[in-house]
């Protein structure tokens, strides 16, 4: 049975199978890289490095943050699936630089109806800041080798620019 709130993707999703292309890719990152950034939906992340699928390790979340779960996945990448590159890419207008986790903890809340008290947004009240922590967090781990290169990056989504903010 198909949910029709799904069916605008599914019936998508047809026509993308019927044209399909990219069978018997490798799981290794071909380019050996993984890329964190934030699930805002006006970032593409392959197109916008100039990537094509099985390149790289696409990670995603709120605020593109390096949490226990980020930090799993790329632990796992670099060890398993070639990766030696790790790229965090926040971006500019993104949502999470709007609040603190105080504030967002009492929004949701609120929207919820029901409590968000010791919750962990993970905000970010100053971006750069937050990637050079978040970088050193990854430099600090102790499952993470000094031969993989890190970068943060901020993305501009008005101009499609990427600037190169913090070396690790
Ligand atoms: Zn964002």
């Amino acid at each position: 049975m198909t949910d029709s709130s799904f069916a605008d993707v599914l019936d998508a999703n047809r026509v993308y199978a019927d044209g399909f292309t990219l069978a018997g890719l490798e799981p290794q990152a071909a380019r050996g890289l993984a890329i964190l950034t934030c699930m805002d939906s006006r970032i593409e992340p392959l197109a916008l490095l100039g990537l094509v699928p099985g390149d790289a390790k696409i990670l995603r979340n709120a605020g593109a943050r390096i949490t226990d779960d980020a930090l799993r996945s790329l632990v796992l990448a670099i060890h398993l699936l070639g990766v030696d590159r790790i790229a965090v890419v926040a971006h500019t207008r993104c949502k999470m630089t709007e609040a603190t986790d105080a504030e967002l903890q009492e929004m949701i809340t609120d929207l919820a109806g029901a409590s968000a008290d010791g919750w962990t947004f993970h905000a970010v009240p100053d971006q750069v800041e937050t990637l050079r922590s978040d970088l050193a967090l990854l430099r600090e781990c102790p499952l993470v080798p000094a031969r993989v290169v890190l970068g943060g990056f901020v993305y501009d989504v008005d101009t499609g620019r990427l600037s190169h903010e913090v070396v690790a």
